[in-house]
Formats: C-alpha cells, structure tokens, sequence
C-alpha cells in the first residue's frame, strides 16, 4: 500500500466511452481504491477540431451508470491555457525550446521513421535569424541518451529519445498544445502518483518523464494496460468504430472487463458497485495480462 496514492482518468472527448476506454477506466478506478487511493478525472479537450459534440458529458455520464465515481471536481484541460504557457515559458528560460518553421511536406521528405512516426531532423535547432512572423512550432531539444523505468504491467522499459523521437513539438503551428506537454503539466499539478493507461502510450512515456525532469516534476509510476482489439486485431478506437457502451447490460460489460484484467479469478454475479469493491479487495495489478485481447462485438 502507498503513502499517497493519487491516480487519474484522463479520456479525451473525441468520442464516446466504448470498451477499451472503459477497462482504462476501471483499471485506474480499481487500482486507485485497492491503495485507498483518489481518483480524479480529467478532461483532455484541447483539440477542438477533433472533439465530437457531448461527448465529454456523455462519457462522464456513462462513467456514473458504471458507479465509477471520481473525487474532486472534473479537471477540463481547456481551461488550463495558462498553465502549459507557463511551462513552455520555464523550458524557454532553460533554452530548452526552438521555434521549427519545417512544413509537414519538408518533415516527410528529410526524416526517417522511428518508434512513433518520423523522427524530426533537428533541421531548426540551429537556425540563426529565425523570423518569428511565419508560421511555427516549438519543440524540445531531446537528450542523446536512454530513458528507463519500471512499467507495473510492462515491466522494464528503455528509450533514447534523440534516436527513436527526435526533438519533439510542445505547441504545434496551429496553436494547439501538444499532449505531451499538457499530460506532463497536469499529472504534476495534480500531483498524479499513479498513471494506468492503455498500452499505445507506453511509447509516449519516456517523452513524459524527459519533460517531468525539464520542469522539475515528480516521475509517477507506470502502468500500461493491454489493448483490448477487434476480430482484425486492430486497437478498439473511434477509427476502429467501437460501438459507444450501452448501459443496459452494464453488470455484463463489467464482468467482462474484470474478467480482462483479473483472468484467474472468477467474478461473481452482482450489480456495478459491489463488482467494483469487489475487485479492489482482491485486486492484484501483477496479474493483467500484457497481450492485446480480442474482444468479440459487444453491444
Ligand atoms: N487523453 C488520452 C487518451 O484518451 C489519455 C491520456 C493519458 O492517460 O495519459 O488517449
Ligand atoms: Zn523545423
């Protein structure tokens, strides 16, 4: 059991909460009240354009039917402008940023693909008289050596991220901020212990704890959940069109989340919260399976 034990949820409202989002959910929700822990919830609505209309209540409404109750006050990351500014302006102070005025056709045409897309030249690193009335980025300067941790679910887990990143953007030319960057603010600010998530961020990770360690923030512990897939093996996502969770069948959906997660127990039959405290009290997150998970069509 820890001290402290603060994790989060942190969905993005580009869609409704379908099956893999609901195992993130109640992987952090579990994990979070076996430690006596706090379970907070945030909003990750900074990309306007890719938001869909009511999803964010939708999700926090569906998250209710579930009886997985947040504590606190849902945290929107579209009121927290001010914040990311204030940590890009710390990376400025520390020389840590520079403006990239690359066009995405010139990125395509000079970087070679790593670990999570292209990785970026450093084309702008050096650039003498920038001319900050064209449109541009900023991005970080990335560090020629490895970055390690200890992942609950994963286990070990080493990246350089000079070699399979490259400097990578904090503010993209559009205005928007980076999640990378606003992840890495709010699990400070709120003081995140925690982290459990789906395992397509785990690759994103060691950029999180270079930037923690840019801003002087605390490291969290990692957990990275396995993915729960289609027939075709591909990632449940709004790409993949998961169908939005009904809550009719609710004990079942959960059932079979625990199940998941928890594959050498046997779940009794009982209504949400009680599954819920259930599972906390026998809950072991050494036993989540790290493969992805064929789910068949639920509904
Ligand atoms: N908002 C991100 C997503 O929905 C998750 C962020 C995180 O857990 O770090 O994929
Ligand atoms: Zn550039």
């Amino acid at each position: 059991m820890h001290e402290t034990y603060i994790g989060r949820f942190a969905p993005s409202p580009t869609g409704f909460l379908h099956i893999g989002s609901l195992l993130t959910a109640v992987a952090s929700y579990v994990d979070a009240r076996a430690n006596n822990g706090r379970w907070l919830l945030r909003m990750e609505d900074l990309d306007p354009p890719r938001e869909v209309a009511g999803a964010a209540d939708a999700i926090l409404r569906t998250l209710e039917a579930f009886s997985l109750y947040w504590d606190g006050e849902v945290v929107y990351q579209s009121q927290r402008h001010h914040l990311y500014r204030e940590a890009l302006s710390a990376l400025q102070e520390k020389d840590l940023i520079y403006p990239c005025f690359c066009s995405r056709t010139q990125i395509r045409q000079t970087c070679q693909e790593g670990v999570d897309g292209l990785i970026y030249s450093g084309h702008c690193r050096h650039l003498k008289n920038p001319d900050f009335h064209l449109r541009h980025a900023y991005r970080i300067k990335t560090a020629d050596s490895n970055i390690a941790f200890h992942d609950a679910c994963v286990g070990d887990y080493v990246q350089n991220l000079a070699q399979s990143i490259g400097d990578f953007v904090l503010l993209r030319a559009d205005g928007l901020w980076a999640y990378q960057l606003a992840v890495v603010v709010d699990d400070g600010e709120q003081k995140i212990t925690h982290i459990v998530r789906g395992k397509d961020l785990l690759v994103s990770t060691p950029r999180q704890i270079y930037l923690q360690q840019c801003l002087n923030l605390a490291t969290p512990h990692y957990a990275h959940l396995p993915l729960l897939t289609n027939r075709e093996g591909q990632k449940w996502s709004k790409q993949t069109k998961a169908p939005p969770l009904k809550t009719q069948n609710k004990e079942k959906i959960l059932k079979r989340v625990l199940q998941y997660l928890m594959p050498h127990q046997d779940i009794p039959d009982d209504d949400c919260p009680a599954l819920l405290s259930w599972a906390s009290s026998v809950w072991d997150i050494h036993q989540i399976p790290i493969d992805p998970i064929q789910t068949e069509e639920y509904k």
